[in-house]
């Protein structure tokens, strides 16, 4: 309450020095000495412009003081008996006149340089709150991005492996090959492909438990991903069959890496809980005839296969153009 006091004091002080001011000038108004009355007159004036300048911002107490200081003496001039006194009144009048316009364009100046100080600070203060909301929003948006992209890559690991084996997927497996065929047929290069498929498989399952089979299924797998080249595409075509497309490589090629990889199957001892396994796989291996269709070299794969588990399985089969013509429909197995 005190704060709110002290304003009203000091403009209640500020006006009394006015009217004391104001009175002074006809309290001592004598004809006999007009240099002290020049001195007065020139306080007064003095006085009222100072006021007018410091209470601009507070225009009540401006115009009161302005009109207390200087109406005594003005209305004692204008009364007074000679011309040049009545003159001076008419020109204080004119002064408070002056001085109530500047004191009023003042107030108006400043209260409008406070208003837009005062909209600048909330202004900055809303920008500053914009930002802070739009750095969250932009951190939430980029935690979204975040888990929308995990989110994608699992989608599209989930189309393109195999839940199980984790090798590429039978789809992924024909665009592969769609890929390659287009490239042979462009390029007029070969690509081979093999037929992978375990032996006996049947018997581990019967033997050991659906458990088990898939545990053996999930480390032949393993063996035979580390010998694929990067370029090379491994998948799993269904059940306990798998395809490998070896990009850019001739029959020959393939078939002694398919050796290899076949020799590393049957030599690795499979471990299933408290025993080893040991399972082996038959291979059978067509090499891309440019311009065929990949049905038609997928068939020639499942007749080599066929071939190589009907000759004794845990091999590599190669068909000849001979074999081949001579060789009745792989489906019939
Ligand atoms: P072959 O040497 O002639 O290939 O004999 P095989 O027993 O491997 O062939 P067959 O086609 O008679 O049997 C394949 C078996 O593979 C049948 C099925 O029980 C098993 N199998 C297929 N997919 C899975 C799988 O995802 N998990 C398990 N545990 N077994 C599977
Ligand atoms: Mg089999
Ligand atoms: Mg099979």
């Amino acid at each position: 309450a005190g704060d709110k006091k002290w304003p009203y004091l000091l403009g209640l002080t500020v006006i009394v020095d006015g009217i004391a001011w104001g009175l002074a000038g006809p309290l001592l108004f004598t004809e006999q000495y007009p240099q002290y009355q020049m001195i007065l007159i020139l306080f007064i004036i003095v006085g009222a412009a100072a006021a007018t300048i410091t209470f601009a911002s507070w225009l009540g107490v401006a115009l009161t003081y302005i009109a207390v200081i200087l109406t005594p003496g003005v209305i004692t001039l204008l009364n007074a008996e000679w011309d040049t006194y009545r003159f001076l009144g008419w020109a204080g009048l004119v002064f408070g006149f002056v001085l109530f316009g500047l004191a009023a364009t003042s107030n108006h100046t400043i209260t409008r340089m406070l208003k837009l100080r005062f909209d600048n600070e909330r202004l900055v203060e809303n920008l500053s709150e914009s930002h802070t909301q739009m750095s969250q929003l932009n951190a939430e948006l980029r935690k979204n991005n975040g888990a929308l992209q995990k989110a994608l890559e699992k989608i599209s690991m989930m189309a393109t492996r195999d839940e199980l084996t984790n090798s590429h997927n039978r789809r992924y497996l024909m665009e592969f090959l769609a890929r390659e065929k287009s490239r042979s047929d462009r390029t007029n290069s070969v690509f081979s492909l093999a037929v992978i498929d375990l032996d006996y498989f049947k018997r581990v399952n019967d033997s050991y438990g659906h458990i088990v089979g898939d545990d053996v299924l999930k480390q032949v797998v393993n063996v035979i991903q580390r010998h694929v080249r990067a370029t090379d595409c491994f998948a799993r075509f269904g059940g306990e069959e798998f395809a490998l497309v070896y990009s850019a490589t001739e029959l020959e090629e393939a078939r002694q890496s398919a050796d290899r990889l076949r020799h590393e199957v049957s030599a690795t001892a499979l471990k299933c809980d408290s025993f080893s396994i040991y399972t082996s796989v038959s291979i059978g291996i067509a090499e891309f005839r440019p311009g065929e269709d990949v049905a038609e070299l997928l068939r020639r794969a499942d007749q080599a296969l066929y071939v190589a588990k009907s000759s004794g399985r845990d091999r590599v089969m190669v068909l000849s153009r001979d074999q081949l013509a001579a060789q009745p429909d792989a489906e019939q197995k």
